[in-house]
């Protein structure tokens, strides 16, 4: 008996598909884990395998201390980069990573992403910080990226490469990557046409019982 059942690997290797489909990720780039909390392990997408070809079978169960507990694959290269992200936030049960067009545009300078749609500030809470160029599988990266991150949004962009977005399970993380993703298409435009209004989560009022989009 596996410790990561069917139903979560089946669930990541949907939306690892899913980040093909919608732009977020071309050929192997990106991964996707989920945290296996009973086994003090994660189960993550292995390193080099194209998404059209890879099977449930193919995911990797990697401990909280980086030793494979299951799969005959390597994990994903950035896989300590997800454990530093699990270990900094305890509220975190999956994470995925992309490398999408306009979230890199501003990873490229260095520039924030301010939220300016609704989606994004409901789903990354706030801006999303731009890590300085780093090779992702140097030793620190996975700290540098965890802290940048912090605990106050669920986004960070790594400077020249991708996305990392964080949720209670993939569906909630990868809404994190599109919203963060379309609110960097809209940005690059608004700034193009004048000084985008940026909205701030504090600053909104959410009646009670709203239903959120
Ligand atoms: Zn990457």
């Amino acid at each position: 008996m596996s410790a990561a059942s069917r139903e979560i690997r089946e669930e990541i290797l949907y939306w690892c598909r899913e980040s093909v489909r919608t732009g977020l990720n071309f050929n192997t780039q990106g991964n996707i884990s989920v945290r296996l909390p009973e086994h003090n392990a994660i189960v993550i997408t292995p390193s080099g395998i194209r998404y059209d070809v890879l099977t449930v079978d193919q995911m990797v169960v990697v401990g909280y201390d980086g030793k494979v507990i299951e799969g005959d694959l390597f994990p994903s290269t950035e896989t300590d980069v997800h454990l530093a992200h699990y270990r900094r936030r305890p509220d975190v049960n999956a994470i995925v990573h992309t490398e999408s067009p306009y979230a890199n545009m501003f990873g490229a300078i260095g520039r924030t992403i301010d939220p300016v749609l609704l989606n994004m500030v409901l789903y990354a809470k706030g801006a999303v910080r731009i890590m300085p160029f780093e090779f992702s599988t140097n030793a620190d990266f996975g700290e540098l990226s965890a802290s940048l991150m912090g605990d106050d949004t669920n986004a960070v962009v790594w400077g020249n490469h991708g996305m990392l977005s964080v949720g209670d399970d993939v569906a909630g993380a990868f809404k994190v990557a599109v919203a963060v993703e379309a609110n960097a298409q809209v940005l690059h435009g608004a700034l193009a046409l004048g000084t985008p209004n940026v909205l701030v989560l504090a600053d909104i009022t959410i009646p009670a019982g709203a239903r959120l989009p």
